[in-house]
């Protein structure tokens, strides 16, 4: 059975790049342009990973990522952020990655499998 992946960014890009490169390791990905549309998928795909940005309308990555804990609290969480963003503050959230933005998709990928 393929693993399943929730991806939440509001960029296009980001989440079309991401689902695809993901889709080539093996991964079921559902896709969500912000935090509401990612409870909802949530609650109907039961993913076993979440990836999510930090920095989006309305609901904040950071926001989302505590209400997905409680929604489930053995989901893994690998929060996205763009370069120089939140670098001194992460340490004390619970999410299970912190990964910066970037072309490279290699720490990613290296975190997503050693999660799920
Ligand atoms: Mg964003």
């Amino acid at each position: 059975m393929s693993k399943k992946i929730l991806l939440i960014d509001d960029e296009s890009n980001v989440r079309l790049l991401y689902k695809e490169e993901l889709e080539d390791e093996g991964y079921i990905v559902y896709v969500a342009k912000d935090a509401k549309e990612g409870f909802e998928k949530f609650k109907k795909f039961n993913p076993d990973l979440v990836i999510l940005d930090i920095k989006m309308p309305e609901i904040s990555g950071i926001e989302a990522l505590q209400k997905f804990k409680r929604l489930k609290g053995s989901i893994p969480v690998i929060l996205l952020t763009a370069f120089g963003e939140y670098q001194y503050e992460f340490t004390t959230w619970a999410a299970d990655e912190y990964i910066i933005k970037s072309s490279n998709m290699e720490t990613l990928k290296k975190a997503v499998k050693q999660l799920i």
